[in-house]
């Protein structure tokens, strides 16, 4: 998948990271429904150079101005709709303080934050609460007269479901997303089928930036989103935007990239496209990188279609830096873990990520965004050219520090003590990052498979076994004094919050996510509450991790941290030792045995436990405003500027870069 999106705001609340004592910037600026409303900041900015500034400017303007394409995408309902509530929201001077005006606002909101009539995760449309004579007698006081638009809204029948997932019916006709017009599933795949080189070892995106539709003649064929075609005013002003953006990019590949998009945009050609993703992804020394264009073909039933995303982010210098020292010593790493000398690499290499700070969102990444990204999409451009991979630093400290800002938290709910609860919020957050580093630059990439091995021996197991590998290498060394010499962990006692926290959530708080009654089956959950069961069950004679309850409620609370890590050296040369050998019984029997099954007690008492802390399960940004700084008619700096009104940011967006 190329885009990580946080599984839930919530799910990251567990781990509040400090605010520095200084910071009185909030982050939580509102919340409706089922959704926050956070804002980010930009750390680095600062210290960019003014072209630097610059290039980041048009590269966002650029994003902002594919916004009314994504719109369109989504449904073609959902702009004449937009247009309808800006107008209301406007120019409406009626009462304000009624129900029924609260009921719309909150659906203008819910609209907003979607880009259209469908929930922006579970993708079904949803109505307003207010009746529709007060939505028309709305209409009728801003002189709107849209009859049609009106029975959609209310209509829960008109396109139920932004992708279909209809398992009879025809998904292409049923989806409400505006990529086919008069065509059957049948007439676009036997399109498709007619335009598909077999065996092309280099294949275009089929399909990827265009609508398919069917003519007078019964001709089914493309119509391109370019400029001249579908979409081409908000396609041109993206490109006008580039061009200035080229002028100032950091070095020749970005222009040159650039220059390619453009003339992507120009012809539709998805030839170009692909060369635009092999310059895009030659440029890793910039400090500012983006994405934008047509990219991720979830929204499509027949996964072809792209919708609309733009993205841009700088580099974080203090986080990469981090990653980099990992990788510079991924030997000293491999040379001393608690595994079998049998099973080491005699030349390991670190995976440097690159670690950055978002800049400007929008079109399918705004509000709601991933919190890492690796692109491009196309296997072939990914195996001759290579991919870019970034993990974004200040949208996951924003979700933290706007968790911190509500009055409840799972931290607060399931940890023991206070001291535990103070203790995490010292340490915790931090090494759960360099915990994080530990797994991804090292974990993954140690270790080896005998000769003869075959890399799928452990089938079905494969997946939660390897998580499991890798979080176990993590967690052994972020405790281990190397970390502290390296600079990388403040002191000695500052893994102790990550082991607790580990604990808590592998055996406990994850469940929260699984339905009643069902097992734990996801394989980053499975991997959590393998180590975490194993673990508890190993160290029981020695109280190492022991189970308490106080006022009725269970706690876990890891009583020896030193035997704890051994308990975790202990797992990771085991796990090591079956993944080398491929001993396939013994990776079964430690799955079935510590990571399926869920106590359904306990699974009973955290859901409860949870449901009660109502916490709003999605999270949306908004996005600062990039301000240049005019002297004497010349730009002589960008400055950032945090907007805290969730519709006022959309209803200046939707003048400042109203296309379609
Ligand atoms: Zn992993």
């Amino acid at each position: 998948m190329a885009m990580v999106f946080a599984a839930s705001a919530a799910m990251l609340s567990c781990g509040p990271r400090q605010k520095a004592a200084d910071d009185d910037f909030k982050y939580l600026v509102d919340g409706f429904a089922d959704l926050n409303i956070i804002r980010y900041k930009i750390p680095g900015w600062d210290n960019l150079s003014l072209a630097q500034k610059e290039y980041a400017y048009h590269l966002s303007e650029a994003a902002k101005w594919g916004r009314d394409i994504t719109w369109d995408q989504y449904c073609k309902w959902n702009l004449p709709l937009r247009h309808t509530l800006e107008t209301i929201l406007e120019n409406y001077t009626g009462n304000k303080q009624s129900t029924d005006w609260q009921d719309f606002l909150l659906y203008a909101k819910r609209v907003f934050f979607a880009n259209g009539v469908h929930h922006h995760y579970a993708e079904d449309k949803f109505l307003p609460g207010c009746p529709k004579d007060y939505f028309a007698a709305l209409m009728e006081a801003v002189g709107v007269k849209d009859e049609a638009l009106l029975d959609f809204i209310y209509d829960p029948d008109a396109f139920p479901q932004r992708r279909s997932t209809s398992k009879d019916g025809d998904i292409v006709q049923l989806s409400a997303v505006n990529f086919y017009e008069g065509v059957t599933r049948a007439e676009v795949e036997k399109y498709y089928a007619s335009i598909e080189k077999p065996g092309d070892p280099e294949p275009v995106s089929y399909g990827l930036n265009s609508k398919i539709v069917k003519g007078k003649d019964g001709r089914v064929y493309e119509e391109r989103w370019k400029i001249g075609g579908i979409y081409g005013p908000a396609l041109e002003k993206i490109s006008g935007e580039l061009i200035k953006a080229a002028a100032v990019a950091e070095n020749e590949d970005q222009k040159r990239a650039l220059e390619l998009l453009c003339e992507y945009y120009e012809t539709g050609d998805l030839r170009k496209w692909d060369e635009y993703n092999i310059e895009w992804v030659k440029d890793t020394v910039g400090t500012v990188d983006y994405i934008n264009g047509f990219i991720e073909d979830y929204d499509d039933p027949l996964g072809h279609k792209a919708t609309f995303e733009g993205y841009v982010h700088i580099k974080d210098s203090a986080a990469s830096a981090r990653t980099e020292i990992l990788s510079a010593n991924a030997q000293w790493f491999e040379d001393n873990s608690p595994v079998d000398p049998r099973f080491k690499k005699k030349n390991v290499k670190g995976v440097s990520a690159k670690v950055v700070n978002a800049v400007a969102m929008s079109g399918a990444c705004y509000p709601s965004t991933p919190i890492g990204i690796n692109l491009p999409n196309a296997d072939w451009i990914r195996k001759e050219h290579g991919s870019k991979s970034v993990t974004i630093a200040n949208i996951t400290h924003a979700y933290d520090y706007a968790a911190q800002e509500q009055p409840r938290s799972t931290l607060a709910e399931f940890a023991y003590s206070q001291q535990e609860i103070d203790n995490y919020r010292k340490y915790g957050p931090y090494t759960d990052e360099v915990h994080t580093d530990l797994h991804e630059c090292l974990g993954h990439a140690s270790g080896q498979l005998l000769p003869g091995t075959s890399s799928s021996a452990l089938g079905e197991y494969q997946s939660a076994l390897e998580e499991a590998r890798a979080d176990l290498f993590g967690l052994y060394y972020i405790a281990d004094p190397k970390m502290v010499e390296l600079g990388i962990v403040p002191d000695l006692e500052a893994y102790k919050p990550a082991y607790e926290h580990y604990i808590r959530n592998g055996i406990m708080v994850q469940f929260s996510r699984v339905e009643l009654g069902r097992p734990n089956t996801e394989a980053h959950m499975q991997n959590r509450k393998l180590i975490a069961q194993w673990c508890y069950e190993k160290g029981l004679k020695d109280n190492v991790i022991e189970k308490k309850i106080k006022d009725g409620k269970t706690y876990f609370v890891v009583n020896d941290h030193k035997a704890l890590r051994g308990l975790f050296a202990e797992l990771l040369a085991e796990i090591q030792r079956i993944k080398s050998e491929g001993d396939y019984a013994a990776g079964k029997a430690l799955i079935d045995t510590y990571a399926v099954d869920i106590d359904p007690e306990l699974h009973k008492e955290v859901r409860e436990r949870y449901d009660a802390l109502h916490l709003r399960p999605y999270g949306g940004f908004l996005n600062p405003e990039i301000v240049p700084v005019v002297k004497d008619g010349e730009v002589v700096d960008y400055k950032l500027e945090y907007p805290d009104d969730f519709l006022g940011q959309q209803l200046s967006y939707g003048h400042r870069y109203r296309t379609l």
